[in-house]
């Protein structure tokens, strides 16, 4: 077996599939204030203009401290996480959690009956099993009596979110199940990172977590903020086409960067939880535009797993930008919907 690390860590250099967060600076960057760190098993980025020197420090502890403490909300790779206790409270009693956690669990539930279960919050069983989570990767293929054990566990119907007047609650019918909000996780604390510099009066920035951005107002030129989606090779760093958010929020999920090999197989980490498997089709990246990131980071997942056709079909018909990179013999093929198309960058061929 092959795990690639090396490859995984250029993956969560750059995030997955937007090439704004790369080493240096960018263009856009170059006279801006750029605070970046690590958080979540990847790096964050905040890049703001016009910020005095003197408050720099003082925004850098607001930004961990945000981001520590989403990470305490969301985090399954922490065991005393907010979502990691109620994973392992072993009862169906509905459980207080924070207005933001109940946010993103309602926005995915959202988005996982829009895509009619492909996006599956409730899939962490899944993702342990195939070792993309918390757990090691397997030494042997996990056999079909393991998958359906997990799959049994699975399913968006045994999860819902109760809005009381005292405040929100979680509840799970099924004592064994896995809430794993890693699909949403990076978009969700990259909207608290944007609201956080708008709290700070800024607002000219492009933040990013993962392969997850907001951008608003302009770069230190006085030009829109631009992100350039990566080619899926997990060799280069190459340009496929570059966005101009206009204030939207950005995420790419792609199969071509965090995978191991077993058994002479591929396995990427966006599972079917209609199968209990890694996805095999030829569907390499998917990159969602949207009002927040929390959204785009919830759609691309969801269409990751539909495969071209079935995504396609389904972006029109939520009017969703959309743009999708498909393997296709030796080189690739895209598409996009309309809606995709109004943030391409002038000069960029649709
Ligand atoms: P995306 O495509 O956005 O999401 C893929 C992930 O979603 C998979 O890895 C899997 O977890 C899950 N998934 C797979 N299939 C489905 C499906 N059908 N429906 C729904 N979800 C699915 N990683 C570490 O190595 N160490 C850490 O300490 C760590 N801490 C984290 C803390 C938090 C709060 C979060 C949110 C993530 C953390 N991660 C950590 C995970 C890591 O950064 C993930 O790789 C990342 O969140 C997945 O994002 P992505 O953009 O690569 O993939």
């Amino acid at each position: 077996m092959f795990f690639n690390r090396h490859l995984l860590s250029v993956t969560l250099l750059l995030g997955s599939g937007l090439l704004l967060s790369a080493c240096g600076p960018t263009a856009d960057e170059a006279s801006a204030t750029v605070i970046s760190g690590k958080t979540m098993g990847t790096f964050y980025r905040v890049s703001v203009v016009g910020l005095d020197k003197s408050r720099e420090p003082e925004l850098r502890r607001q930004i961990e401290a945000q981001l520590a403490e989403d990470d305490h909300q969301l985090s399954t790779y922490k065991d005393d996480s907010v979502l990691s206790r109620f994973n392992q409270y072993n009862g169906t009693v509905p459980q207080p959690i924070s207005s933001g956690m109940a946010d993103a669990i309602v926005t995915s539930l959202r988005i996982g009956q829009k895509t009619a279960g492909a996006m599956d919050i409730t899939v962490g069983p899944l993702v342990n099993l195939w070792g993309f989570g918390p757990n090691k990767e397997p030494v042997k293929m996990p056999t079909q009596a393991q998958i359906d054990s997990a799959k049994a566990e699975v399913g968006l119907q045994h999860l819902k979110v109760i809005q009381q007047s005292d405040g929100q609650y979680l509840q799970k019918d099924l004592p064994g199940l896995y809430v794993d909000l890693s699909t949403v996780g990076e978009g969700y604390a990259t909207d608290h990172l944007a609201r956080l510099v708008e709290g700070n009066g800024i607002s000219d920035y492009l933040v990013s977590v993962g392969g997850a951005v907001v951008s608003r107002g302009k770069n230190p030129a006085g030009k829109p903020w631009q992100v350039a989606i990566q080619k899926p090779t997990d060799k280069e760093n190459a340009v496929q086409a570059i966005v101009d958010l206009q204030g939207m929020g950005i995420s790419t999920s792609g199969s071509y960067r965090n995978y191991y090999e077993l058994d002479g197989k591929r396995l990427s980490h966006i599972i079917d939880p209609a199968t209990g498997r890694p996805i095999t089709h030829k569907l390499v990246s998917a990159t969602v535009i949207a009002p927040t990131a929390l959204e785009a980071d919830g759609w691309d997942t969801g269409l990751m797993v539909l495969g071209t056709d079935k995504a396609l079909a389904l972006a029109q018909k939520e009017h969703l930008a959309v743009y999708l990179i498909t393997k296709e013999g030796d080189g690739f093929k895209t598409n996009m919907t309309q809606q995709f198309k109004a943030y391409l960058r002038k000069g960029e061929k649709p």
